[in-house]
């Protein structure tokens, strides 16, 4: 066998477990209606929770802010690439989320993989919750730091990792809405934790900004939780529905990422446009509020709705609802009856989730209807029956 046989050979392994990911096509603009091949489907796995994605008027800002600003920055930011529009849109992000300073990364991947680098090192150590996005792992693995992983939202554990540790600095990290169970951090007892034990926080609150707290400022403003130690990332991609990232809190700490943030300061400025449009997205998310209680009175018809008797939903109070099927091949043979009906809801297998947990990571949008979630509800509790 060739190098080349061995991807082919590792491949076919990947369909014999059920694991090959397929993308589609998709022929309309984001929104819970698209056509995909020419048939129409319903979108039940998008993380666009406020409908804002589609909203044309952010495409019109967009559309305006290239007429005005054009679309490439031309270099980084810290060479020539940095725009007044870029930098009105930080210091708007600060203010909405009630911090020093903001500082706007091109995606959220791209932030986490920055900032931990940034913060710790070979001598430092770092205590995670073993459910943390993807990025937060990579980017305690380019820090070299020590790493802890705490069972999902284990406090006590978290306090003795933290009790036995020696290292300089610590570093705890969380998500605050975990973005393959739905369920939101103790962000407090993290906080008093982080005091306690004199360690930097930091949060990613990809699926709660624009979504929680008031005016969907976030986990962090629900929570009331604030001070130098504490480091809030978001993505711009998910509620605010268009593409980059922030980390907000400390001035000092701000300069700090900016000046060390090696996938901030070794890339191409993200377009000045893209923050003309974000800024647009910001007044709609502040302006949100008969979206986020929309968004609130599906996420009760489906909790109540779904039947629940082979299949059941996590406890979670967000948009997102994982349905936990179980093996990998039983949740793509729902999920293949389900999008055979129009509903459009990929099974979501290991690794990204732990082994015998595949699910149907179920997500709620302010687009959707009443009537969307009940087609979803009538399927699945047929099926639940008959698959
Ligand atoms: C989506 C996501 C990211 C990555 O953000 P992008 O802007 O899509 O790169 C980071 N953290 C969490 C928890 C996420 O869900």
């Amino acid at each position: 066998m060739n190098r080349l046989d061995h991807l082919r050979a590792a491949l076919d392994k990947l369909d014999s477990d059920h694991l090959r990911r397929v993308r589609r096509d998709i022929e309309t603009p984001c929104s819970p209606h698209v056509v995909i091949g020419g048939r129409s489907f319903t979108v039940f796995c998008s993380n666009d929770y406020l409908g804002l994605a589609g909203d044309p008027r952010l495409a019109e800002a967009l559309a305006e802010g290239a007429r005005r600003w054009g679309i490439g920055a031309g270099a980084s930011h810290l060479v020539s690439g940095h725009y007044l529009v870029q930098h009105m849109l930080e210091e708007r992000l600060a203010a909405f989320v009630g911090r020093e300073r903001a500082l706007v990364f091109s995606s959220g991947f791209m932030a986490n993989m920055g900032i931990i680098p940034a913060l710790v090192g070979r001598n430092d150590a770092i205590f995670a919750d073993r459910l943390n996005h993807a990025s937060l792992i990579d980017g305690m693995l380019l820090s070299r730091a020590g790493v802890h992983r705490f069972p999902h939202l284990d406090m006590a554990a978290l306090e003795r990792q933290l009790a036995a540790s020696a290292a300089q600095t610590k570093l705890i990290v969380s998500d605050s809405v975990f973005s393959m169970d739905g369920d939101v951090a103790p962000l407090r007892e993290l906080m008093a934790l982080a005091e306690r034990f004199d360690a930097w926080l930091l949060v990613d609150d990809a699926h709660g900004f624009g979504v929680l707290g008031p005016q969907g400022r976030g986990a962090l403003a629900e929570a009331g939780i604030d001070g130098w130690r504490l480091i809030q990332m978001a993505t711009l991609s998910k509620a605010a529905g268009v593409s980059g990232a922030f980390v907000a809190g400390n001035s000092t700490v701000i300069e700090w990422l900016m000046q060390k943030a090696r996938t901030y300061i070794f890339t191409t400025g993200s377009p000045p446009a893209l923050a003309q449009t974000l800024a647009a997205s910001i007044e709609l998310i502040e302006a949100g509020g008969e979206r986020r209680a929309h968004l609130a009175a599906l996420i009760e018809r489906l909790t109540k709705g779904l039947a629940q008797e082979r299949w059941k939903l996590l406890p979670s109070r967000t948009p997102i609802q994982p349905l936990i099927v179980g093996e990998n091949a039983s949740a793509l043979a729902l999920g293949d009856a389900l999008m055979e009906e129009g509903l459009w809801i990929p099974a979501i297998r290991p690794p990204t989730v732990p082994a015998g947990s595949a699910r149907l990571r179920i997500t709620l949008s302010a687009a959707h209807t009443s009537a969307d979630v009940d087609r979803l509800i009538e399927a699945i509790n047929r099926l639940e029956k008959t698959l």
